[in-house]
């Protein structure tokens, strides 16, 4: 039988195996909310990093920005300042003392100081001119538009001095120059005053271009980008960096002149990149990318959980399954002997809830109530730590109902993760069907037996009427001639001894007649299979009756050779005798078919020739019929094969499975010239045990 007696059909596993999906799958809809928190938590960690990063960015910029806006305002100051100082540096030129060749040459020289002056000229309160000097740096500004042309803005500025009791400028406007460019230009009119009247003016004529760079160009041109602009952001004059960086940082601050206002722009341009703006970005930047790491991390390794989740709830569910699907009893006991674990299959078997049975200690519910004492007993042997038989015992369990039950018992011991012994594990195999089945069987092979046997007395009925003959025709003459005597009343005293002679003669015979049927009743009416110690010459005695029968029908001389001295042998005799007479009848009816002149039967009894200790008993049946062919050879132990007209085909075979139930093995051999012999061992009985090891 199948140790684990899996024989539930397969269906059963797949309901077990659906069902655990499906509880798997109820925990779909969890795994779909976790997904979108997993989706809201990345969608928020992203929202906030790239809020930093923004943020970030957004401060570094108003840092530029600041640091822009106080460029400008100190561009400014250094604007007005150089333009105070230069306001100074002409008051030096006021003198009255000055004839104009000589303001000229230190007109001269502060032209050639200040490269932004374009020219510069003295005139008389009139607005006349009274001496000028155009820039030795450049060429004459008021080429290609005479001077008289553009006098309006630094009339109108000279206007404003005397309100403004001071310096004052003009507004900016354009001149074109001989080389077919221009530029803007401004006027400075400084009045010449001395003891409050006034003397003149002095004019000077910027250019806004050359005023930028020079005032400012080295110290802000660097970095940005320095303009001065309209209102409407018309650009007047550019210095300073033009770069192409992308990022433009503006500011634009007033620089406020007498009379005159001009709009300073300030273009600062970025030139490191925008996504590493400062060691703050690259900082939150760098965190961020950890934080996304950490993130895709943790999300596999939540998926790589998940997965083992998965794996485990579904070797767990195939377990179950197997467990559930098994017809064992499986049951685990502690160290104590409590149970701890039983499957359905042992539940059904015994007929308890596994709830009834986990934590119980002997006596078990499953015990019947007069075993008790014996269970307790076997079951301290186990606690005390003897491993029970690997082939596992049988016992008897019982039913909730009463019902008593056999079972083999696979018990080991229970070692856990660890190596240590926890418990103990058993599987229980209900054996009751198996037992049923036994029972059919022995009770179907008797009854085969006993066909077979009856099978043999039929066929010597024949024998047996002609053997009865005999006695029968002897009795009847001697009962006839007894009668006669007493009939002769003249032969008196001789007659009675006669009589008395004849009546021995004929309970003699009757006794005889009696033995051959009771020889024929034994043989088919012993069942009993027990065996015994049985002397190898008391088999051949009980079948010698019967054997003589056909041997005389036959004509055939039996041998009869029993080795002096022998042990008993360990066998049924019953059956030994069947397999005897079997091999004589078959030896005997093969002499006869083909007929054979010389017919001799030999049975020998002898100790087989090994010299082992346990050596057993032979017994051989020689023939010299005509021997068995090849054909017949491969098939004679096969059940119904035969080749006589009346025969059953059951002997040999019946013979083969007595003599390999008694340990031994039935053989055959041709001899030479012709004939035939079947020999089997026979185990010898030891003080009432089989001494051969294979019995
Ligand atoms: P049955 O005697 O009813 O035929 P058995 O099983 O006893 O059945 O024998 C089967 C066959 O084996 C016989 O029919 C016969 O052909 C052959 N056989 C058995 N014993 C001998 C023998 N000693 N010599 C020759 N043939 C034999």
């Amino acid at each position: 039988m199948n140790p684990l007696g899996v024989t539930r059909p397969l269906t059963a596993q797949r309901r077990f195996l659906n069902q655990a999906r499906a509880k798997l799958d109820e925990s779909l809809p969890w795994d779909s909310g976790r997904r979108s928190l997993w989706a809201a938590l990345i969608a928020l960690v992203l929202a906030v990093l790239v809020t930093l990063v923004w943020l970030a960015g957004r401060y570094e910029a108003s840092q530029v920005q600041a640091e822009l806006e106080q460029d400008t305002s100190n561009a400014v100051g250094d604007l007005r300042g150089g333009l105070q100082r230069q306001v100074q540096a002409l008051q030096a030129l006021q003198s009255a003392h000055f004839s104009p060749p000589d303001w000229q040459t230190r007109a001269l020289e502060l032209l050639r100081d200040n490269r932004d002056w374009l020219r510069v000229e003295w005139r008389d309160p009139s607005w006349q001119l009274q001496a000028f000097a155009d820039s030795p740096l450049r060429a004459p500004a008021f080429e290609r538009i005479a001077r008289s042309d553009v006098l309006n803005d630094a009339n109108q500025a000279c206007q404003r001095t005397k309100r403004l009791n001071g310096p004052a400028y003009s507004s900016t406007y354009f001149l074109p120059q001989s080389d077919g460019l221009g530029m803007e230009v401004m006027e400075l009119c400084l009045p010449v005053m001395q003891a409050g009247d006034l003397l003149g003016y002095m004019v000077v004529t910027y250019s806004l271009q050359e005023l930028l760079t020079e005032r400012l160009g080295a110290t802000f041109g660097r970095k940005n980008e320095l303009s001065f602009i309209e209102p409407d952001g018309t650009r007047l004059a550019i210095a300073g960096t033009q770069r192409r960086e992308q990022r433009i940082f503006t500011s634009q601050q007033l620089v406020d002149l007498p009379g005159n206002t001009l709009l300073l722009r300030m273009d600062g341009r970025r030139g490191a990149p925008d996504l590493f703006p400062n060691v703050l970005t690259a900082l939150v930047t760098g965190m961020s990318i950890a934080l996304i790491t950490v993130m895709v991390l943790l999300t596999k390794d939540a998926r790589r959980r998940q997965k083992a989740e998965r794996d485990l709830a579904e070797a767990l569910a195939f377990r179950k399954a197997m467990e559930d699907s098994l017809v064992t009893g499986l049951r685990a006991r502690d160290l104590n002997g409590c149970i701890t674990y039983v499957n359905p299959a042992f539940c059904q078997m015994v007929g308890w809830e596994a709830e009834a049975l986990i934590g119980k200690n002997a006596p078990m519910p499953y015990w019947p109530p007069e075993m008790v004492d014996e269970y307790q007993q076997r079951q301290a042997i186990r606690m005390a730590g003897n491993v029970p038989p690997r082939e596992g015992f049988e016992s008897v369990f019982m039913r909730q109902d009463g019902e008593r039950f056999p079972v083999l018992i696979i018990e080991a011991p229970l070692i856990s993760v660890q190596g240590e012994q926890t418990g103990w594990m058993g599987a229980v195999i209900d054996i009751s069907e198996q037992r049923r089945i036994e029972e059919v069987s022995r009770a179907s092979q008797e009854r085969l037996q006993a066909t077979a046997r009856l099978a043999t007395v039929g066929e010597m009925a024949s024998l047996l009427s002609h053997e009865l003959n005999q006695p029968l025709a002897a009795i009847a003459s001697y009962a006839n001639g007894s009668l006669n005597l007493l009939q002769d009343p003249q032969a008196v005293p001789q007659t009675l001894d006669d009589v008395h002679m004849a009546l021995r003669r004929i309970a003699e015979q009757a006794e005889r007649a009696g033995r051959v049927i009771n020889s024929v009743h034994d043989f088919v009416r012993r069942r009993d299979q027990s065996r015994e110690p049985v002397p190898p010459h008391a088999l051949l005695d009980a079948i010698a009756p019967l054997m003589n029968l056909q041997a005389r029908k036959l004509q055939v001389r039996v041998h009869m050779r029993v080795e002096p001295g022998l042990p008993s042998v360990w066998c049924d005799r019953t059956m030994v005798e069947q397999v005897l007479l079997n091999l004589a009848r078959n030896g005997m009816q093969a002499m006869d078919t083909p007929p054979c002149l010389d017919r001799v039967l030999v049975l020998q009894v002898r100790r087989t020739l090994t010299h082992a200790e346990d050596a057993g008993v032979e017994f051989s049946v020689t023939d010299l019929g005509a021997g068995i062919g090849a054909d017949v050879a491969a098939q004679l132990f096969n059940p119904f094969f035969t080749t006589k007209p009346e025969g059953m085909g059951l002997g040999l075979s019946l013979c083969r499975t007595v003599v390999e139930q008694h340990g031994g093995q039935l053989e055959f051999e041709e001899l030479q010239p012709k004939g035939t012999v079947f020999r089997f061992t026979l185990p010898v009985a030891d003080s009432g045990k089989p001494s051969l090891s294979k019995a």
